[in-house]
Order: structure tokens, then sequence, then C-alpha cells
């Protein structure tokens, strides 16, 4: 199918683009790499008046680091991601969890920015910012404002961005050195997206649990914080007891919807599942 017609925009700058979604109203729409939108629209999903095309807008790339935080440009592809020695060497979590997106085809295209804007709780970004305590740069006409992860995603599509803002960056505090880290990601064919996946920030003091991170993926309305394992894991060692209870407890909070890949029941076992492994490996990982 082909999309409804719109007005197409291409500003330079941040401040460009923000005057024309407050002049715009809040038919207009943002376009990044548009690998969710344009199927929407072509889907008559969503019939926006006007594209906002981020593309051509000047710094909103790359990935620095600034003191003992991570930031990154909000249309930074998934390519980059993958391919930045900086992310590699201080968030491997964020490269794996980006080589399970899609195909290379989209993450030519596609941009953290737009997979965490999508408020889609089948995308993986969301549980993995969630797992990384990391926050939000949004600018609007009032100026930037910033807000935590944790909290940020309200609903199916629905996320704190006011219409008239736009995610212009991510910031991602650095794990302590040593620290595990594991996206476990179930699914039923390369592209697909996930029938759930755990994302898994872990720390060692010795043979025990000093701090667990653990979030998941499409197992709700949002990405969703598993905060009872994460409190159970504390002070405990990783081991196949404690590893079946903090995966029962990851379970606890998920209610996800039946779709083409399973029923509720099916996709929560296979989130505890997906908890069980990533704490296997997060911990194989981990330097105490
Ligand atoms: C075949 C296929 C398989 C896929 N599989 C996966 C998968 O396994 N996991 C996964 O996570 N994703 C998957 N995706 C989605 C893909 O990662 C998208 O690229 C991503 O969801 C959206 O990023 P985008 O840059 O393409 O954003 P766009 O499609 O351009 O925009 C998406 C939405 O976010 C808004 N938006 C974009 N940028 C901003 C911004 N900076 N500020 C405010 N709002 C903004 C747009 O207005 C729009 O509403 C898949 C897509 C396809 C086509």
């Amino acid at each position: 199918m082909t999309p409804a017609s719109f007005d197409y925009h291409a500003p330079r700058s941040v401040a460009d683009a923000v005057k024309l979604l407050v002049d715009l109203g809040p038919d207009a729409k943002l376009l990044a790499g548009g690998h969710s939108l344009l199927p929407m629209m072509k889907l008559r999903f969503a019939a926006p008046s006007a594209l906002i095309d981020l593309g051509k807008v000047a710094g909103l790339r790359g990935i620095t680091q600034a003191g003992q935080e991570i930031h990154i440009g909000a249309m930074t592809t998934e390519h980059a991601l993958l391919t930045s020695p900086l992310l590699a060497e201080k968030l491997p979590l964020l490269v794996e969890a980006a080589s399970w997106i899609a195909d290379p085809q989209v993450r030519y295209k596609g941009t953290i920015g737009g997979d965490i804007s999508h408020g889609d709780p089948g995308n993986d970004h969301p549980a993995v910012m969630l797992a990384l305590d990391a926050s939000f740069v949004l600018t609007g006409p009032g100026g930037e404002r910033t807000l935590k992860a944790d909290g940020y995603f309200l609903g199916l599509y629905s996320t704190q961005a006011r219409p008239d803002e736009i995610l212009t960056q991510i910031r991602i505090p650095i794990p302590p050195a040593g620290s595990g880290w594991c996206y476990s990601k179930f699914k039923r064919k390369t592209g697909d997206f996930a029938t759930a996946a755990a994302a898994v920030q872990l720390q060692m003091k010795g043979s025990t649990v000093a701090r667990a991170s653990i979030a998941l993926t499409n197992v709700g309305p949002t990405p969703l914080k598993a905060c009872k394992a994460e409190d159970y894991l504390v002070g405990k060692p990783i081991d196949d007891a404690t590893l079946n209870e903090a995966a029962r407890l990851a379970m606890q909070p998920c209610s996800p919807s039946h779709c083409q890949r399973g029923s509720p029941d099916y996709k929560t076992v296979i989130a505890g599942e997906m908890v069980r492994r990533a704490l296997q490996q997060a911990h194989s990982r981990a330097r105490p």
C-alpha cells in the first residue's frame, strides 16, 4: 500500500525542527530512520499531515564520553552502535542488544532515538535503557528537560515526550569496571521482534551479587523492570537455586498479550528463561 499524502520538511537545526513541530501541530510527525513510521503509514495505521525529517539536522549523531557517562545522539544508527569501539569497551550490553535488532538493512537506517521514541514494547532498546539506568534529553519550545528511562514509557506507543519535543540525546552512566552483561532474546526467525527478551547488567562482590539490573522486552504494554528479582539477588551467589527463584520473580510482572508469537502464558515462561540465561551469561562475564 502507499501512504496517504503528506508535506515534507527537512530542517537543518534542532531549533528549526522544534519550530516546525510547534507551527504544524500534533498532526506532524518526526521522521528518523523511517523503519517503524513508514510501514505504519503504508498500512494507513498512521497518516501524518507532514513529516519533519531529522536526517539533515546537525548535531544529532555521534557517541561520546562525558565524564562517567556515554552520550549518544538520537539519530545515531544501530550500525553505528554496533561498530563503536567506545561502546564495545564501556557499554557492551547496548552493542549486544543492537546486534539482535532486525537485519543489516534496518540497522543501517534505524536509529536509537526512533527505537526509543516509537514506544513499542517489542522494540529492544527500551528495556536496555531501563537496565542501564539511562536518561533522555528532550528538546522543545521551552528548552531542554532530562527524564529517566524508568517511568518514561507510559503504554503502547506512548511515552512522556510531548508532541512538540524531540528526543535529542541519550545519556547512560558507565557501569563499574568488571560488571557482567547480557541481552538474551528469543525470536522465531531472523528479523523478528522478541517473543520475550531480557537485559541484564550484573555487578559481583566476591562470589555474591552486589547489584543486578534486569529489564524485560515485549511482555507487557511497556518494557518492564524486574524489581523483585533484582532485590532478591543482592547478597546471593549465582547458582541453580537463585537463578530459578530470580526467573520466577521476574515472571511476576509480565502481562504479555496474545499474538502470533504465542499465548501470554508461553511468553511469560520464555521471559523467565531469558532472565535465567542472561543472568548466567552476565555472571560468566563479570569480574569480581
Ligand atoms: C523488518 C523489521 C524488523 C524490525 N525488528 C526490530 C527488532 O527486532 N527490534 C527492534 O527494536 N526494532 C525492530 N524494528 C524497528 C526498527 O528498529 C526501527 O528502526 C525503530 O523502531 C524506529 O527507528 P527509526 O529511526 O526507524 O524511527 P522512525 O520510524 O523514523 O520513527 C519512529 C517513531 O519515533 C518518532 N521519532 C523518531 N525519532 C524521534 C526523535 N528523535 N524524537 C522524538 N520522536 C522521534 C517518529 O515520529 C515515529 O513516531 C524492525 C523494523 C523492521 C522494518
